[in-house]
């Protein structure tokens, strides 16, 4: 269902409430914040109400402060990195709800920008109180969701305050919401899915909804080792989940009835040990020396999930294929992110050490979407309604 955006709305002079994701990494030394991807990826929308001549109030959490206030997860590095990329002063108020933002607010001329402090610090945030996201609310007119990493939560900044105000999408939630949506309503054809990382079991849900989607599905990363085993592999000391054999099997039944190119590693890259310093060997997968681990996919299998992305038009891709931390079992990984910049197609990255091996491999801008939401773009990948998405006001 389309959701209605912060074009529909007469916003402008207007006070807008916008729940950003601010969850930055900051510095532990300078306590800077050190990657600012997701504070430039809400520009545009902060950008168009400042435009607007709106007086935008941003409210985000940082980091995991568990209700309490906790001085390193406070808003104010966050600021000054905003004020700095915006090239306008941004105000900060140490609280998020109550008098301080009520008056700052009263004190704003159109086209200012005040961020509230970091709303995790309140334990109502998360048990999505219904009195606190009245508070919110009265410091708005309007309010915009553009933190689609949070739109999986039902929490009172992202959920309950859209009881209290018109709430509509940001750009950047209207962005994911149509690259992820393409992929799960009308995927042109070939569509393959990439799917690796670590564990199936993060992954069963995900891969049970693309099944019913996807032409070509490639597996790799320690969950292949799962899916190697169920078809009788001995994978030596490589992850796995032993008791996940059955759905690997499972899947592997749905693929075939369904007619799709299902694809597993021929090879890998094994070693003792995940260590920085391994001396990696590259064997055919029913040749794991029983001592060994699969950390990475070797050349042969590249060379196979290399051609299947040939002919796509779609693709999406979660989950490296090895570890891609690590020198030595970066290849594999490294190579399918230079493999993906090379589709011809709609091309989707999701999922935190996806998007950094993508970064990594130095192919970012080669990629026609790469999702800032890590949980919440699995579980629209799922199937599943986001709580804050569903609370916006439909098209
Ligand atoms: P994402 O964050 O993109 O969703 P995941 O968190 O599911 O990805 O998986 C990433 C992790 O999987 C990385 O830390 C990587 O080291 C690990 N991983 C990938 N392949 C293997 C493997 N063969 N053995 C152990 N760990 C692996
Ligand atoms: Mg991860």
């Amino acid at each position: 269902m389309a959701k209605k955006t912060v074009r529909d709305l007469d916003v402008a002079g207007k006070r807008v409430l916008v729940r950003v994701d601010f969850n930055v990494p900051l510095n532990k030394e300078s306590g800077r914040v050190s990657d600012d991807t997701r504070i430039r990826a809400a520009l545009p929308t902060i950008d168009y109400l400042i435009q607007q001549k709106s007086k935008v109030i941003l409210v985000s959490h940082l980091g995991r402060p568990k209700g309490k206030v906790d001085e390193k997860y406070k808003m104010d590095p966050v600021a000054v990195r905003l004020s700095e990329l915006l090239n306008r002063p941004v105000q900060k108020v140490d609280e998020a709800v109550g008098e301080v933002p009520r008056s700052a607010v009263e004190q704003m001329q159109g086209g200012d920008v005040l961020l509230l402090e970091n709303v995790r610090f309140y334990p109502e945030e998360e048990k999505n109180d219904e009195n606190f996201a009245r508070m919110l609310a009265e410091l708005a007119e309007i309010y915009v969701n553009d933190a689609f990493g949070t739109a999986h939560r039902a929490h009172a900044s992202t959920e309950g305050v859209a009881e209290f105000l018109p709430a509509v999408a940001g750009f950047l939630m209207e962005k994911e919401l149509d690259m992820l949506g393409r992929l799960l309503a009308n995927p042109e054809s070939p569509f393959a899915a990439i799917i690796g990382g670590a564990k199936v079991s993060d992954k069963i849900a995900v891969l049970s909804n693309l099944i019913e989607k996807v032409d070509i599905l490639i597996i790799g990363g320690g969950m292949a080792n799962t899916f190697l085993k169920s078809q009788g592999y001995d994978m030596g000391k490589s992850l796995l989940e032993v008791d996940k054999l059955e759905m690997a099997r499972n899947l592997m039944k749905k693929a075939k009835n369904r007619g799709i190119q299902l694809l597993l590693p021929v090879d890998v890259v094994a070693a003792p040990g995940a260590a920085p310093n391994a001396e990696p060997a590259t064997v055919p997968v029913d040749k794991i020396p029983p001592d060994f681990m699969a950390l990475d996919i070797g050349p042969e299998t590249l060379g196979r999930f290399a051609a299947a992305l040939k002919n796509a038009r779609t693709v999406f891709w979660n989950g490296p294929m090895g570890v891609f931390e690590m020198k030595p079992f970066a290849g594999g990984t490294e190579a399918i992110a230079r493999e993906l910049s090379q589709v011809k197609g709609i091309t989707v990255v999701g999922g935190g050490d996806s998007v950094a091996a993508v970064k990594q491999a130095g192919v970012a801008d080669q990629i026609s979407h790469i999702s800032t939401g890590g949980g919440a773009a699995l579980e629209f990948l799922e199937g599943r309604e986001l709580p804050g998405v569903v609370a916006l006001l439909d098209k």
